[in-house]
């Protein structure tokens, strides 16, 4: 077998750290999503290439007011990057701006067990609780799965919950692959770390269903009055308090500089203060902590067209690089009638000028 060098045994890329995560316009983002999950992704954009998409084709399931989708959309690309996200460096985009990604769904679809998804949680609590689910909840973790596939992903950083979909993605392009040759890579889940759990306004999980969100970009004097009447326990002023098992200490630690955390830490340990000077603490803290953030997102705001360019050209990328995977896929599973390396697909060919194709 001959080894490199040569175009009649095509290989699949030598994939370098190809990071991609796509989030949910579901609702505005609050802090439980930015040290959960949004700030881990914007670090990870510069441990190799990186794909970012806003799930509007997912969103779907849940939205169904389409202005609302169309400004959530809008609002979430806006705040990705007043957050950090750069957009030299990562690939940003929408999900639907890359129509390729819903026909690799049909094909893994078609090597999809019944029973696999029926074992996936998000589906399986729904059906426990008697909710009403639809094939697009059903089969959320096979578009996940061509999610991941299209870009060669290597790297998909995820919350515990999602773990399980990423066992059904490699599952599924294993089997793929062990049909008609290599033609998927297999990503690697990368637990985020860091955020934990963020506690919400009244102490459990903070999450936009229980209502208990504090937003990144909410407007400030709403915030502080939301978190004037942050849930406290009824222990007197003077009692000294173990700050680790306090919800209001554990928001003000995520906001605070190290030094305050720890002075905040020590007053706790002594007793005699009141949540209310901790409360003003915190509306401080935050509103210092995403000041920068807020500044980039006025000015973000006030040019409208920049946002869409940003995600004009990133779809444009991410169209090339989905393109060539599809292509393959195509031509591995015997879709594409021409065998001899013309692209097949329609559009534009795809970008690069050998190593794939061949495999029918
Ligand atoms: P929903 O109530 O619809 O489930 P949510 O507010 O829980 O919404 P998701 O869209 O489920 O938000 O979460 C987006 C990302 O933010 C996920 O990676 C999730 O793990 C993370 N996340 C959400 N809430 C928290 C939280 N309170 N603490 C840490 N991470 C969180
Ligand atoms: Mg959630």
């Amino acid at each position: 077998m001959s080894s490199e060098g040569t175009t009649a045994t095509p290989k699949l890329p030598q994939a370098p750290t190809r990071v991609l995560s796509g989030i949910q316009p579901t609702g505005r983002f609050h802090w439980g999503n930015y040290f959960g999950a949004i700030r881990q992704y914007i670090d990870l954009q510069t441990a190799g290439e990186s794909y970012y998409f806003i799930a509007d084709l997912h969103a779907l399931t849940t939205v169904r007011e389409p202005d609302r989708l169309r400004g959530l959309v809008h609002d979430a690309a806006v705040d990705l990057v007043a957050l950090g996200l750069d957009p030299d460096r990562a690939t940003l985009f929408v999900q639907s701006d890359v129509p390729e990604v819903t026909e690799l769904t049909w094909l893994l679809m078609t090597v999809t067990p019944m029973g696999l998804l029926e074992r996936c949680h998000a589906y399986k609590d729904k059906k426990t609780r008697g909710l009403p689910s639809d094939a697009g909840l059903f089969t959320y973790p096979v578009l996940m799965s061509a999610d991941i596939l299209a870009y060669d992903a290597t790297v998909v950083p995820v919350g515990e919950d999602q773990v399980q979909h990423i066992e059904v993605c490699r599952d599924l392009a294993g089997t793929f692959n062990h049909l008609y040759g290599e033609v998927f890579t297999l990503p690697k889940p990368r637990l985020v770390e860091g955020g934990g759990r963020v506690p919400g306004t009244d102490g459990q999980k903070m999450s936009k269903s229980y209502e208990n969100t504090l937003d990144v970009f909410e407007d400030l004097a709403a915030q502080k009055k939301k978190i004037m009447r942050i849930t406290t326990d009824s222990r007197p002023m003077e009692e000294p308090k173990n700050p680790d098992d306090d919800h209001l200490f554990a928001l003000y630690s995520l906001m605070a500089p190290e030094a305050d955390r720890l002075k905040m830490a020590d007053l706790y340990r002594r007793g005699g203060f009141g949540y209310g000077e901790v409360k003003k603490a915190l509306v401080e803290a935050s509103s210092q902590f995403f000041a920068e953030a807020r500044s980039r997102r006025a000015a973000l705001e006030a040019d409208p067209e920049r946002i869409e360019s940003i995600l004009a050209a990133g779809a444009e990328r991410a169209r090339a690089k989905a393109r060539d995977v599809l292509d393959r896929a195509r031509r591995a599973c015997g879709l594409a009638r021409d065998k001899a390396g013309k692209p097949a697909i329609s559009g534009q060919p795809a970008d690069k000028p050998s190593g794939k194709g061949g495999r029918a």
